[in-house]
């Protein structure tokens, strides 16, 4: 009997994983899938092969790891290529997103020593005989946990920091892109033949479970909540630390004197990029009374224009995950029978493996639409009152990764007033390119941060060492102190410390 797979869905077939193509079923590729053992030899030689990447030091590392973001800049369409053939992602969004990914790579190489290298630290007065110095040491192994939506760009988030930083890396791809990121690995390899420094292990989710329980010195996941809460659970059996990016639920705000135009055409990017498969996508937006209508119209109007099917130059593509359907069919479902309505798309927009983009109004807020992530090309459209009230209701959610307004004189004091890790003024998502900056959730969006300095400190344990430069004055640390020394101890201390109360 000749078995029957949907297309998308990966399988396992003589011990190998079988990716496929969401649109065509296509097969993308085939990789063997480790045993808990093989992923317990991987972090072992990954072991051996972060102490050779530590200690070529800063410079040595930077060198190799910008080769490597030359070896991606030069081969960048064959890379997007290879993320459409397998997740059925429109190429020109995965040149997109591998641009990122390069401007990271290149940033945290360039960077590592600044933030995590050796530094003499100011004394206080009361150890003024001792020199302070910190510095960030590799953890050894960093197992990182993937997901599929941007197979390249969300791994190498926390992959070139955790390299730069001096640890070696062993990757566990999602089951639904394990090409793209045997891809990414084998590129590393062309520039850093000598020790495997960043390797692969593939399966399903037990082999993430595997390698949260394999001695490495820390997990980066991203991926969903409900998986982040596994992760964690796993990881706590060892004190394993963890940093967690998990789902989103992102609003945006219009305000009265937004220019409309600019803020639909970001809108419609932000919420249906991708298909709306983004953790920092647009789901919900508040427009403020005044601007609504008009909103709403141009919204409409853009995202009605919006190319979907596997073609080429198409928009938007197929439904990666393919149970993902039914979630975004339910949502739509569920906000129509609640009294909203699709002023685009709707119910019929679902023809699976494509979702057309779907923009529904008059959706309640406590509907499934509004509170969990739909991670489907479709927009709830919601009237408020005033930029308060649409404060409060972004803020409503359990989830908290990112987030944008549009506006003038308010905009950046209503940005900074969203529960969230991220916020955009005036554009959507641009935060995630900017590598100077923490990309990272709060709430059910998870905890830590990547990019950007504290990016580069999540994958370095901080190394404190305090050094005599004097004999002491005041001698407390010692047995051989003497009363008189106390006495005088304290005098100082209430000099120094006892006025104000
Ligand atoms: P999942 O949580 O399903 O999977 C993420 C990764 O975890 C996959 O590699 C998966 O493997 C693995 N995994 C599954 N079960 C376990 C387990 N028990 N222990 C360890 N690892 C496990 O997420 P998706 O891949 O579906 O990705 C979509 C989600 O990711 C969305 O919620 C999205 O918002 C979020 N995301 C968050 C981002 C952020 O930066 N905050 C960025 C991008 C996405 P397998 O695929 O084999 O099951």
């Amino acid at each position: 009997m000749t078995a029957v797979h949907s297309p998308g869905v990966p399988r396992i077939e003589d011990g190998e994983l079988v990716s496929t193509n969401p649109a065509t079923g296509a097969e993308a590729g085939r990789f063997a899938v480790a045993t808990p053992d093989d992923v317990a030899r991987a972090v072992e030689r990954g072991r051996e092969a972060g102490l050779w990447w530590a200690g070529l030091g800063f410079s040595g590392r930077k060198e190799r790891l910008l080769r490597w973001r030359a070896l991606l800049a030069h081969e960048i369409t064959t890379l997007a290529e290879l993320s459409n053939k397998e997740g059925g992602k429109p190429v020109a969004e995965a040149i997109v997103e591998a641009v990122s990914a390069i401007e990271h790579i290149d940033w945290a190489a360039r960077n590592a020593r600044r933030v995590l290298g050796p530094r003499r630290m100011r004394s206080r007065l009361v150890l003024a005989e001792f020199s302070a110095h910190l510095e960030y040491q590799p953890y050894g192994v960093i197992g990182v946990i993937g997901p599929w939506n941007y197979p390249v760009l969300t791994p190498v988030g926390s992959i070139a920091y955790a390299l730069a930083a001096g640890n070696a890396v062993v990757f566990k791809p999602s089951e639904y892109t394990p090409t793209v990121g045997q891809w990414l690995v084998d590129s590393f390899a062309r520039v850093v033949p000598e020790q495997p420094v960043f390797q692969a292990v593939h399966g399903l989710g037990d082999v993430g479970a595997a390698l949260c329980r394999s001695g490495v010195g820390k997990v980066a996941f991203t991926g969903s909540t409900a998986t982040a809460k596994k992760v964690m659970a796993a990881c706590a059996e060892s004190l394993t630390p963890v940093l967690l990016e998990a789902g989103g639920k992102d609003a945006m705000i219009v305000d009265a004197d937004a220019d409309l135009d600019k803020a639909a055409e970001a809108c419609v990017w932000g919420g249906l990029t991708n298909a709306g498969q983004t953790c920092i996508g647009i789901e919900r937006v508040y427009a403020v009374e005044p601007v609504y209508d008009a909103f709403v119209a141009k919204v409409v109007e853009r995202a009605g224009k919006l190319t979907v099917g596997a073609g080429e130059g198409a928009d938007l593509g197929p439904i990666t995950m393919p149970s993902q359907i039914e979630i975004i069919r339910r949502h739509i479902d569920d906000a129509i029978a609640r009294g909203g309505r699709a002023v685009l798309g709707g119910p019929e927009a679902v023809q699976p493996p494509y979702v057309k983009p779907t923009v529904l109004v008059d959706v309640p807020e406590d509907s499934a639409a509004v509170r969990e992530e739909t991670f489907g090309p479709t927009l709830t459209i919601t009237r408020v009152r005033d930029a308060d009230d649409a404060v409060a209701r972004a803020n409503a959610v359990p989830y908290g990764l990112g987030g944008s307004v549009f506006g003038r004189q308010r905009a950046v004091a209503i940005a900074r007033k969203l529960r969230s890790g991220m916020s955009a003024v005036n554009s959507t998502l641009t935060f995630v390119g900017m590598s100077t900056l923490p990309f990272g959730g709060v709430g059910d969006s998870g905890f830590g941060r990547i990019h950007g300095d504290d990016g580069l400190r999540e994958f370095g344990r901080s190394k404190a060492v305090t050094r005599r430069r004097g004999p002491s004055l005041l001698p407390a640390m010692t047995f051989e102190r003497t009363p008189a020394q106390v006495d005088r101890i304290v005098k100082v201390i209430k000099l120094m410390y006892g006025r104000g109360n």
